[in-house]
């Protein structure tokens, strides 16, 4: 079954994906796939900028390459399905259908054996996971393909521009949050509060009742850390950063969790150095390779008793939990959204952190 379905349509791919000079270039006449067994085609109405993105086509990280043909990278996109293929049993053509980095994992519904991870509730680092824009092609196209498995459903009255940047930033945020382990009226400081994902563990936190310290740099980020229900934002080039923090959280002895959504090695210097003793670091920002070593030296850790866990964005079970809040009004996405053209500028300012928030391109705009 299908609707009306293009041969060509707008796309972004890279040439010379992979690379450190890859260049993203749109284009009218890319191909659209046709849905294999299992998998849904999706016309792609909206698609959210992760500085991920750009690590992962740049191979900023050691061994993760996109797939041989892989050349559109991405993985937030909102959209409606426009075919099904096979033995596709759940969705119909016209579905509102979310993209997360997920594109599949081990399926027991068609009779596979779910592996340690999977059967742990770890889905998201399944041991025969593919992920988009890795193993297969990611959002950049206004026509990708979405296995039945990982496609999620957009509830009514949430707003495709919102959906799509959710995707990862928003349940990304969610399950960090959820990580962290906070009890009502605890601290958590954020890293990279003013950003894609931060500003979304800001209000997240905020909303379940958590006291939220946002740590950023500028004026503007200043602002997207407020409006987002931050209590106090500290400048992160304030030479005395790690003590604001501290101060902040009344007694002195710092937060109970830190959530480092930045991308940068100097964040993961200092993040543990604001946590009290029993402290939790929640690793979500993912930086080049190498550059994500916390600084803390092991008597520290040892000393103040700290947790350090990574977490890799979302499970669906999560998911639908987020979306909850972003149906409700709870949580909003600070977005900016640009015309289809933008998609290189785009990537560009992500990689540079010279973004308030979430870009999102609307592939139907000029
Ligand atoms: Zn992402
Ligand atoms: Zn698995």
């Amino acid at each position: 079954m299908t609707a009306d379905v293009p041969k060509v349509c707008r796309a972004a791919p890279a040439v010379g994906a992979g690379k450190p000079d890859y260049k993203i270039v749109c284009r009218e006449d890319y191909p659209v796939p046709t849905p294999g067994e299992g998998e849904l085609l999706v016309n792609l109405e909206y698609c959210g900028i992760c500085q991920s993105d750009h690590h992962q086509f740049a191979g900023d990280w050691h061994g993760i390459q996109p797939a041989e043909g892989v050349d559109c990278t991405g993985h937030e996109g909102a959209g409606r399905v426009v075919a099904v293929g096979p033995k596709v049993t759940q969705f119909k053509v016209g579905d509102k259908v979310g993209l997360t980095p997920v594109y599949k994992t081990c399926n027991d519904k068609l009779g596979q054996e779910l592996c340690e991870m999977c059967q742990r509730g770890h889905e998201t680092i399944c041991f025969n996971k593919v992920y988009l824009a890795m193993g297969v092609n990611g959002t950049y196209t206004s026509y990708p393909l979405i296995s039945e498995q990982w496609a999620i459903r957009i509830p009514d009255g949430v707003p495709m521009e919102q959906a799509a940047p959710f995707m990862c930033s928003g349940g990304t945020a969610y399950t960090a949050v959820k990580a962290a382990g906070l009890k009502k009226g605890e601290w958590l400081a954020v890293f990279g509060a003013g950003g894609g994902v931060g500003h979304m563990v800001v209000q997240f936190a905020h909303a379940q009742g958590f006291k939220v310290i946002g740590i950023d740099v500028g004026e503007d980020k200043a602002k997207v850390v407020k409006e987002a229900g931050g209590d106090h934002f500290v400048d992160a080039t304030n030479p005395n950063a790690i003590e604001e923090v501290k101060k902040l959280t009344g007694d002195g002895l710092g937060t109970h969790a830190v959530i480092v959504t930045a991308g940068n090695g100097k964040a993961y210097a200092a993040a543990p150095y604001v946590l009290r003793p029993l402290g939790v670091q929640v690793t979500v920002g993912l930086p080049a390779n190498g550059e994500a070593i916390a600084g803390a030296d092991p008597g520290y850790i040892v000393f103040m008793g700290i947790t350090i866990k990574g977490i890799l964005v979302t499970t669906r079970k999560d998911m639908e939990e987020a979306l909850e809040y972003l149906k409700n009004g709870q949580v909003k996405e600070h977005i900016t959204v640009y015309p289809f053209s933008y998609f290189p500028e785009a990537l560009a300012n992500v990689a540079a952190s010279k973004t308030n928030g979430r870009q999102v391109i609307e592939f139907l705009r000029d």
